[in-house]
């Protein structure tokens, strides 16, 4: 890992656009791509559009239907929900650099996929 970024969630489920947040941790870095890697259980990191802020809000909508909070889990500790969300997502994104810069899609942002706020999350990138 090279450098870590940090980020504040305030609701239980939530994505968190940190596309520019990763831009500054590695401005004047070279590599040939970067892996942005989540080392939490309940908090993931995914790629989707950051044009329109309702497709957060249905992505959230869609995974709390799927993914219901009380169900008959077992983890005594209540957050089943936001384990399985978090391995639904997935932990890690790698985006490839062309020239030093993110090479993203026009309507793609990275987000940190939070599922058991609010909590300091600690995020990592790692130069490749
Ligand atoms: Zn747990």
């Amino acid at each position: 890992m090279d450098m870590e970024i940090h980020v504040s969630t305030s609701r239980r489920s939530e994505l968190i656009d940190i596309t520019e947040k990763v831009k500054q941790a590695i401005a004047g870095k070279e590599a040939k791509a970067i892996i942005v890697s989540s080392p939490h259980t309940t908090c993931g990191i995914t790629i989707n559009e950051g044009y329109d802020p309702d497709v957060q809000t249905d992505m959230i909508k869609k995974l709390d239907k799927m993914v219901p909070k009380d169900e008959d889990y077992k983890h005594d500790e209540g957050n089943s929900d936001s384990h399985i969300k978090t391995s639904l997502i997935g932990t890690s994104v790698t985006i490839p650099m062309e020239n030093n810069k993110l090479n993203l899609g026009q309507w793609q942002s990275i987000y940190l996929a939070e599922f058991d706020g609010p909590r300091e999350r600690k995020i990592n990138i790692t130069l490749v």
